[in-house]
């Protein structure tokens, strides 16, 4: 029985890791499968400059959370992580006093509390009949995602958004307020605009176009690396060099509702402030958990959080069984 389970290897998880050995408790980890990995947010990621120390890393979560799980590895701590390299979770059980947890090669597991990291991913749009068309795109940035993230980089640049959604809509809003790139159009890539009234007002007033024709092609060149603008169905070119998808996100909630772990309206995991799910035992922390930032410095301070919550309980049992 292990007294903590991590579920995830990202942002978040690595960082609950990181945090649960340091507090000298056992931590059984399960960064997830290559698959996994492939539609995590943490593998997208690419130059992270809104943080300080990560401009040398050209994959701003994979490169340091592999330092990290290295160093632990070669630490005083080493006998504290399990780690299931490779190894994702299917299924989430909950018993009386513990967690049963199924790994994808079909062993199971048992641990006291478990952090959930499984995070979320961004809807990618479907252009030529396929996500794919946009991945050389997303790789170089030339194609974005996070404003938090990498709003900054449409400064002085001609700038497209994809997207219908009223959030897709306060993205060019606040990409319009904040840089005043010297050209903006929002692609709803075919979809009726979903705009309410108040965000149509601004849309209207910034001169901002609204080009609902589904676009054919992608213009650009080198691998990405040059994004030239959209070609529409409609024949006309709109003229990009670099572009933010707003279509929404995939939340990998599976484990918590395997659980019956409370859910918002969008899917995201309800907690109280230390990560805390309805499931007693269960935390989430990282992109997954409801009503939090999105960013690599939230999930770090959430998985402290949840970690050293777990920790006192763990100590207070200890200290009363004493
Ligand atoms: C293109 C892009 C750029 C970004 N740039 C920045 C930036 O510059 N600065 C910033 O602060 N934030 C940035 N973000 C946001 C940042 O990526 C997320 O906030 C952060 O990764 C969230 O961490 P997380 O641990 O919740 O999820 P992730 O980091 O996505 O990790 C999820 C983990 O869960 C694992 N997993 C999934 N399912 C299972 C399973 N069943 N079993 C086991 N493991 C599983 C995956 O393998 C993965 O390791 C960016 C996001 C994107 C998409």
């Amino acid at each position: 029985m292990h007294p903590v389970c991590v579920i995830g290897g990202g942002s978040a998880g690595v960082m609950a890791v990181l945090r649960t050995v340091l507090n000298n408790d056992d931590c059984l980890f399960f960064p997830g499968t290559p698959k996994d990995k492939k539609k995590s947010r943490a593998l997208w990621v690419r130059k992270v400059e809104n943080m300080p120390a990560h401009l040398e890393y050209k994959r701003g979560i994979e490169e340091p959370n592999a330092e990290t799980l290295k160093w632990i590895q070669e630490s005083a701590f080493k006998e504290k992580l399990h780690l299931q390299k490779n190894t994702g979770v299917v299924a989430l059980k909950k018993l009386e006093t513990h967690f049963e947890i199924t790994d994808s090669k079909g062993v199971v597991h048992e641990a006291r509390y478990v952090i959930l990291c499984t995070g979320v991913m961004d809807v990618q749009p479907v252009i030529k009949g396929s996500i794919e068309t946009v991945f050389d795109y997303a790789n170089a940035q030339t194609i974005d995602y996070c404003l938090i993230c990498d709003g900054h980089h449409v400064l002085g640049k001609k700038t497209g958004v994809i997207g219908h959604t009223n959030s897709a809509a306060w993205v060019t809003i606040i990409l319009h307020e904040r840089y005043q790139p010297p050209g903006l159009t929002i692609l709803t890539n075919g979809e009726k605009p979903e705009f309410a009234e108040d965000t149509k007002k601004l849309i209207e007033l910034y001169n901002i176009p609204v080009k609902t024709s589904p676009v054919k092609e992608i213009l650009g060149e080198e691998k990405g690396k040059i994004l030239k603008g959209f070609l529409l169905e409609s024949g006309e070119e709109i003229l990009t060099d670099i572009t933010f998808v707003s279509l929404g996100m995939i939340i990998y909630n599976e484990l918590a509702l395997q659980v019956g772990a409370n859910v918002d309206e969008r899917g995201f995991v309800k907690t109280d402030e230390n990560g805390l799910t309805s499931v007693n035992g269960l935390y989430v922390a990282g992109d997954l958990r409801a009503n939090s930032k999105k960013q690599i410095y939230t999930a770090w301070d959430q998985a402290v959080t949840s970690v050293n919550s777990i920790n006192q309980k763990l100590r207070s049992e200890k200290r009363s069984q004493s």
